[in-house]
């Protein structure tokens, strides 16, 4: 078999955003409870194998096909992956594309998200997410200029690192499928301060899950006041 390159960090970390720490199968976390939060579960299944047998293989696109895209890979937990790759020809590559297609809808509706008729609903939605994401980060971030990140054996960065896992990331991107589904209540700066909102929660992402350094924006502060 031809050596295959790493899924490129960027595709990664597209994967990542895109299933917002849930199975794009069965929904499932994939930083799961019992393991701290620390650690996670996700595999990066291929819809399209590499080279000429494997699951799926035959339903190739002619042409150029990149097999490590984005748009060939999705992000399952072991059992779906090992369901999905096992049993190819209930998994036809249009039905795991459909999975991640639907997954942001399939997951807010999972999750009870839903859209509100008034302001005033969006912001006591959003209004505990927030509440509990400053609190732990009031208590356990790291202070300007510390560089405890750098040192992986420290507690305190493992107990961030645990923290920002399991609880901050799940609920950042819970509030964003929030908004999202309810942006027709905001103003054109709340607009504004959502876009970056998500900028801050892809940093965090980057660096918290696929271990990017860099790059992270600031929290924005009008996001403490959205829908207010
Ligand atoms: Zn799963
Ligand atoms: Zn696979």
């Amino acid at each position: 078999m031809a050596k295959r390159d790493a899924i490129p960090v960027p595709t990664k970390l597209r994967l990542f955003a895109d299933a917002a720490g849930h199975c794009q199968r069965c929904l499932g976390k994939l930083f799961p409870d019992e393991m701290g939060g620390l650690k996670h579960i996700a595999e990066m299944a291929h819809v399209i194998p590499h080279g000429d047998t494997g699951p799926r293989y035959e339903a190739r696109p002619d042409g150029d096909f990149e097999v490590d895209s984005f748009e060939n890979l999705i992000l399952l937990c072991p059992t779906c992956h090992t369901i999905v790759d096992k049993h190819p020809e209930a998994y036809p590559r249009d039905t795991l594309l459909g999975w991640k297609r639907d997954h942001f809808g399939a997951l807010a509706r999972k999750q009870g998200i839903i859209t509100y008729e008034n302001r005033r609903d969006v912001r006591d939605a959003v209004a505990v997410g927030l509440a509990q994401n400053k609190a732990i980060w009031e208590k356990f971030a790291p202070s300007e200029g510390s560089e405890f990140e750098y040192d992986p054996e420290s507690t305190t960065a493992i107990t961030w690192t645990d923290r920002m896992r399991s609880v901050i990331l799940p609920n950042h991107y819970r509030i964003q499928a929030i908004i999202e589904a309810n942006l027709r209540h905001a103003s054109d700066d709340e607009g504004k301060t959502f876009a970056e909102y998500r900028e801050h929660v892809r940093g965090l992402t980057a660096r918290h899950v696929c271990g990017e350094a860099g790059g992270t924006i600031r929290f924005p502060e009008a996001m403490e006041t959205i829908f207010a």
